[in-house]
C-alpha cells in the first residue's frame, strides 16, 4: 500500500520575494550616498534624487572619494569601482523612479518632508514597487499609511558610514507584508549586511539607546559636569567606547539627534527623553556638527576644537 504523504506546509517556500534590479534612493545627504554606493557596488543601477542639485554633485563627488579609499585599502578594484560609479544616474525629477523595483528614501528626518516626498513619488511608480524609509526614528506604520501601498512600506535602517557598518535594522508596520520583508532582507544580505529585526516603536533598537545616551552627555556638558573633550575622552577611554558621545553626535548630525529625542518623547511620553536644551540651541544656530562645519567641534580647525 502507498500512503501519500503530503510534505509539511513551509510558509517560507510559498512567499516569494519580488526581485530587485533597480533600486532609487532619495536624498543626497551622508545617508543616501552611502546607500547608493554599497547598491552600486553590489552591482545594482540606482538613480539618486535630491531637491538640491548642488548635494547630488556632492553626493557623487564623495561617493568617488570614498570608493579611492577602499581601492587603496584593496578592499575594491578599480573596475570594481568605475563600474560602480558607472551603474549611478542622478536626478532632481522623480519620473527617473518609474522603473525601480525599491525606492529607499534618505531625505532629512522629519516626518512632514518625508510625507511630502511619498506623494510626490507614489504616482510616478510601478505598482509592484517597494518603498523602504532609512528613518531613524519615525513610525514605519504611520509612514506607509501615508503611501498609496503600506503593505510594501518598510524600515530599512542603514547605519553610518553606510560602506563601512554591518547592520541594518528591518522594521516592518502593521500593515508589511512577508514579500516585501524577505525581499529587503535578501537586499541588506546582498550588500554584505547583517540584519537584525525591530518592532516599529519610537527609534527602533540602536537608536532607543544610542540617542538618549547622546542626549544624557548634552546634559553632562550643559550642567557643566566635564567639558567636551573631558565627557569624550571619559567615554573613550573609561567606556571602551571608539568615539565619545559628542564626537559622535556631530558625525551623526545634531538636527537628526534632535529629531530623534523629539520623536522618543513625544512616543513614549516620558520626561527621561526630554531634549537637552543645548542641543536644541546648537541645532537654532545652525551648529549641526561636521556636515556644517561645526558642532560640539570646530571642524575649520586641525584637530576639531572643542566649542566648550
Ligand atoms: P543629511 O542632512 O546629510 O541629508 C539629507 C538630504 O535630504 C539632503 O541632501 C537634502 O537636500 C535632502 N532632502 C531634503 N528634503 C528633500 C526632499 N523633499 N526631496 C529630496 N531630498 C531632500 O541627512 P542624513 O544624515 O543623510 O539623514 C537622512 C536620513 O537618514 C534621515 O531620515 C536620518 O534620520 C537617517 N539616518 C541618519 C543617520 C546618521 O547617522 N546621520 C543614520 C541612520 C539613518
Amino acid at each position: 500500500m502507498t500512503v501519500d504523504v503530503k510534505p509539511t506546509l513551509d510558509i517560507g517556500q510559498l512567499v516569494e520575494p519580488p526581485p530587485i534590479a533597480r533600486v532609487g534612493v532619495i536624498g543626497g545627504g551622508q545617508m543616501g550616498n552611502g546607500i547608493t554606493h554599497v547598491c552600486a557596488l553590489a552591482g545594482l543601477p540606482v538613480v539618486l534624487l535630491d531637491v538640491k542639485a548642488e548635494a547630488l554633485t556632492k553626493a557623487m563627488a564623495t561617493m568617488a572619494r570614498n570608493m579611492e579609499r577602499q581601492v587603496n585599502r584593496s578592499i575594491i578594484s578599480s573596475d570594481d569601482r568605475d563600474a560602480a560609479l558607472a551603474r549611478v544616474t542622478t536626478s532632481t525629477d522623480y519620473e527617473a523612479f518609474g522603473e525601480a523595483d525599491l525606492v529607499i528614501e534618505a531625505a532629512t528626518e522629519k516626518e512632514d518632508v518625508k510625507r511630502a516626498i511619498f506623494s510626490t513619488l507614489t504616482p510616478r511608480l510601478k505598482p509592484s514597487c517597494l518603498i523602504a524609509s532609512n528613518t531613524s526614528s519615525i513610525s514605519i506604520t504611520r509612514l506607509g499609511a501615508a503611501t498609496d501601498r503600506p503593505e510594501k512600506f518598510i524600515g530599512m535602517h542603514f547605519m553610518n558610514p553606510v560602506p563601512v557598518m554591518k547592520l541594518v535594522e528591518i522594521i516592518r508596520g502593521i500593515a508589511t507584508d512577508e514579500p516585501t520583508f524577505l525581499a529587503v532582507q535578501a537586499l541588506a544580505r546582498k550588500l554584505g549586511k547583517i540584519v537584525a529585526v525591530a518592532e516599529d516603536f519610537p527609534a527602533f533598537i540602536v537608536n532607543r539607546i544610542l540617542v538618549p545616551m547622546i542626549n544624557e552627555a548634552v546634559y553632562a556638558l550643559y550642567e557643566g559636569v566635564g567639558s567636551v573633550s573631558g565627557i569624550d575622552t571619559s567615554m573613550r577611554l573609561g567606556a571602551n567606547h571608539p568615539m565619545g558621545p559628542l564626537e559622535l553626535a556631530d558625525f551623526i548630525g545634531l538636527d537628526t539627534c534632535l529629531s530623534i529625542m523629539q520623536v522618543l518623547y513625544d512616543g513614549l511620553s516620558d520626561s527621561k527623553y526630554r531634549p537637552c536644551p543645548l542641543l536644541v540651541k546648537y541645532v537654532e544656530a545652525g551648529w549641526l556638527g561636521r556636515k556644517t562645519g561645526r558642532g560640539f567641534y570646530d571642524y575649520s580647525q586641525t584637530p576639531p576644537r572643542p566649542t566648550r
